[in-house]
């Protein structure tokens, strides 16, 4: 791997300026109100490194919905809490479904493929509902103390609007529950998991919060460890295989990162032993990933050379 840094920042805005044309190629998220009235040309970038810079352009410091972004915090929180009986109720395999899908659950009787696709994450958030008194404040406390921000909070009109347009998640939770796989109630599940979604974080504050996964679980700010190394391993293979969405096949093809998006334009991707890298572009493609997002790191990994399968 190359991975200079040196001129980071124009290189960075030289990537930013490359996709100017691109800014009306996909659609910004319409499932709920309140993320369509996002202004569809915001864009950012940040890379943040281990050994604590965190360069950004754009709007990197706008605060944006992280939506399944959130799943990658659940997941942690949950890995912590249960350790290996977690992978009884949840398998770690790609969907090659939509990530709302619901017709694998039936087959796989109320199993989700992976954390991160609704059905999983619903799964997650059943598990800290269930062991956590307060999930929803330990949830966002856990974004706070990695992303070192007292400010970050949730969205509470996406929240609202989330809870309002929630039926076809309930319906994910329900059939779970039919096959006795959620324990807690189903409106507490949804709450959990509508709040977490609704978190608002910027580029800057997302690429800094999770270099733990680039650094084997250590958070190399605080020197906190926030997840084993071989749960950090764990992540990132996930990451690689289904994060984002449908289109992680096509994404280790051509950029070769553990990486997450959400339906809020946000994406972050993870280079172990090197940092992190967010993007922010709210227009979306079939699939619901950022247009711009997926260009830009792609842009950046081959840049600095950047791929685990180098
Ligand atoms: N809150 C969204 C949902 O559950 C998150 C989807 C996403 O970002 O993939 O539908």
């Amino acid at each position: 791997m190359k991975k200079s840094i040196n001129n980071l920042e124009s290189k960075l805005q030289a990537l930013l300026r490359s996709q100017h044309s691109h800014y009306t190629q996909g659609k910004v998220a319409n499932y709920i109100p309140a993320l369509e009235e996002v202004k569809p040309d915001l864009v950012a970038v940040s890379v943040a490194t281990l050994d604590g810079k965190n360069v950004g352009v754009g709007d990197y410091q706008h605060p944006f919905s992280i939506q399944s972004i959130s799943k990658v915090f659940g997941l942690v929180m949950a890995m912590n809490r249960m350790g290996d009986s977690l992978w009884q109720r949840v398998r770690m395999e790609p969907s090659g479904q939509p990530f709302n899908s619901i017709i694998q659950l039936e087959w796989e009787k109320g199993i989700p493929r992976n954390p991160v696709i609704n059905a999983g994450a619903l799964l997650i958030s059943d598990v800290l509902t269930s062991h956590f008194s307060a999930s929803k404040l330990a949830f966002v406390c856990f974004l706070r103390n990695l992303a070192q921000d007292e400010n970050i909070h949730v969205d509470n009109e996406v929240y609202q609007s989330e809870l309002a347009h929630g039926n076809r998640n309930a319906a994910l939770a329900y059939l779970m529950k039919s096959f006795g796989n959620i324990e807690a109630e189903i409106s507490d599940v949804l709450a959990h998991y509508f709040t977490q979604c609704s978190v608002a974080m910027s580029c800057e504050q997302l690429a800094q919060s999770l270099l733990f996964l680039a650094n084997k679980g250590l958070d190399p700010i605080s020197n906190q460890r926030v997840c084993s190394p071989k749960d950090a391993h764990r992540i990132n293979a996930i990451l690689s295989t289904s994060g984002m969405y449908d289109q992680s096949g096509e994404f280790a093809f051509t950029v070769g990162l553990p990486a997450k998006s959400g339906v809020g334009g946000g994406v972050i991707a993870i280079v172990p032993n090197y940092g992190v890298i967010c993007t922010w572009s709210p227009p979306l493609n079939s699939f619901g990933n950022s247009v711009v997002g997926m260009n830009l790191i792609a842009g950046i990994a081959q840049e600095l050379g950047l791929s685990i399968y180098h």
